[in-house]
């Protein structure tokens, strides 16, 4: 890859328990929007957005759960292709911090070792009711080898970062 008017296209898949933000993720860095009430069975199938990498255009198509995860019913489907993955907890949400083992098996499962994995902790707003620390998400990361980063979908902490982060990461692994 790489060539003169090369199109990048990456797809990037959003997994974690239902309810730790995976949708207002996803609506923050696509539209810069945030929904407080949203429902877990609303959901787009993908957004596309598009990033300057290096002067190169980089399409990252960006799939989110309709819900499917609160059956565990996510499909193969889903992550068919994927280049990137965010794996997305609560960190006001122990269960959904120690769910992560089970959908990184999922991933290992559905996609090969090169996919560029973000852990992500979401809701750092809710500081005062955390049930996870900063400590804890750096030291599962760094055991499985995933980025890590806190996140706020409600008030935007790092999540454009987070995203383009994984894409750059993607860009490096094909070019
Ligand atoms: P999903 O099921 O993982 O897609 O989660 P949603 O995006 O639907 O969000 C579930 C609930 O958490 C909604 O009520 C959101 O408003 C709320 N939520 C999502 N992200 C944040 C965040 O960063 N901070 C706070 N305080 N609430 C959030
Ligand atoms: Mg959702």
């Amino acid at each position: 890859m790489g060539e003169e008017g090369e199109e990048y296209l990456f797809k990037i898949v959003i997994i974690g328990d239902s309810a730790v933000g995976k949708s207002n993720l996803l609506s923050r860095y696509a539209r810069n929007e945030f929904d407080l009430h949203s429902k877990a069975t609303i959901g787009v199938e993908f957004q596309t957005q598009c990033v300057d990498i290096d002067g190169k255009e980089v399409k990252a198509q960006i799939w989110d759960t309709a819900g499917q995860e609160r059956f565990r019913a996510v499909t193969s489907a889903y992550y068919r292709g994927a280049f990137g993955a965010l794996l997305v907890y609560d960190i006001s949400r122990r269960s959904t911090f120690e769910s992560i083992a089970r959908w990184l098996d999922e991933l290992k499962i559905h996609c090969d070792t090169t996919v560029a994995r973000m852990l992500v902790g979401n809701k750092c707003d809710l500081e005062n009711i955390r049930d996870v620390s900063t400590e804890e998400g750096k030291n599962l990361a760094e055991a499985e080898g995933l980025f890590f980063m806190e996140t706020s979908a409600l008030d935007a902490t790092n999540v454009k970062t987070a995203f383009e982060m994984v894409i750059r990461e993607i860009f490096n692994n094909v070019s």
